[in-house]
């Protein structure tokens, strides 16, 4: 059994010494397969990263924030871009949707030969600040899980750990997909920190767990143990922001001699999101009052 609708939980265990988030995503990272025809090992990458953003909304306190996750490891798969916001959206892409290798070697995606180990990972929060916060470090594994596991513990300093999991159907749609994210208080005991990390390195792969019809809810349980404290659940959805309105802005802004050139070239303007794959068709007739309407 699936839910029929994505959530974040957040909730409290050993005694408020830890954070917890857990997710299920499938119906978010099925979107971007569809969206983006991503095959398997590509939906497992950017599902992992899509996953994260999903956890992190629901740290957010006003549906404006937005964080955008960046991955960017050398590998084939060149970047992966992924937003989230405050209100429980996420959209994103990939720079290669197509690529195919065979299982490594504990039989699973080999999501690591995708992203390459030879980069970073980039975090940018907005949260209604002046300056936008930045956070970035090199990767380290390519699973993305651990990498975001290194990101909070040297660029934030807190203590975190991180599983992500998708399980991708031979007919490429998504069967199951979430993760689950601790992060440890300031002042919380050792015996916390150590607690977390057997509770991780024991969970069954996250996907298993989904697969097997358990809610986000009891993947803690399995993780933290009965005293988790459940405090709230968001809602989680794809979603882009995009829009005719907007792509006329980036058109107007090529300037009007671009905007003559292209009229005489083309006649017409296609605009392809990168986030949702919507195409935007501009005719003639509307690239001319787009062209008169440029100051320059
Ligand atoms: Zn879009």
């Amino acid at each position: 059994m699936t839910q029929t609708q994505d959530y974040v939980v957040v909730a409290t265990a050993k005694d408020g010494g830890i954070l917890a988030y857990a997710a299920t995503t499938r119906h978010l990272v099925d979107e971007l397969q569809r969206r983006h025809d991503t095959w398997p090992v590509v939906t497992a990458a950017l599902g992992r990263v899509a996953t994260m953003g999903a956890l992190l909304t629901a740290g957010l306190k006003h549906p404006q924030h937005e964080i955008t996750l960046q991955v960017q490891g050398g590998g084939p798969i060149g970047k992966i871009v992924v937003v989230a916001t405050g209100l429980g959206t996420v959209k994103g892409y990939v720079d290669e949707p197509h690529l195919d290798f065979p299982l490594n070697e504990f039989g699973k995606l080999d999501v690591k030969r995708a992203v390459g180990q030879e980069g970073f990972l980039y975090v940018l929060k907005d949260l209604g600040l002046q300056e936008p916060y930045r956070g970035s470090v090199p990767i380290v594994s390519g699973e993305i899980g651990e990498d975001f596991t290194y990101y909070f513990a040297v660029s934030e300093q807190t203590p975190s750990a991180v599983a992500t999991g998708v399980l991708v159907a031979p007919e490429l749609s998504v069967l199951a997909a979430g993760g689950l994210l601790l992060q440890v208080l300031p002042d919380a005991a050792e015996e916390v920190i150590a607690a977390v990390e057997k509770g991780i390195a024991e969970l069954p792969q996250v996907t298993n767990l989904l697969v097997q019809g358990e809610d986000p809810e009891t993947m803690l349980r399995r993780v933290l143990g009965e005293d988790v404290k459940i405090l709230s659940r968001h809602p989680v959805a794809f979603s882009c922001s995009c829009s005719r309105e907007r792509l006329g802005r980036v058109l107007l802004s090529l300037g009007k001699q671009e905007l003559t050139d292209l009229l005489e070239e083309q006649g017409h303007a296609e605009l392809v999101c990168h986030f949702c794959s919507e195409r935007y068709l501009f005719d003639g007739e509307e690239l001319r009052v787009l062209r008169d309407s440029a100051r320059y």
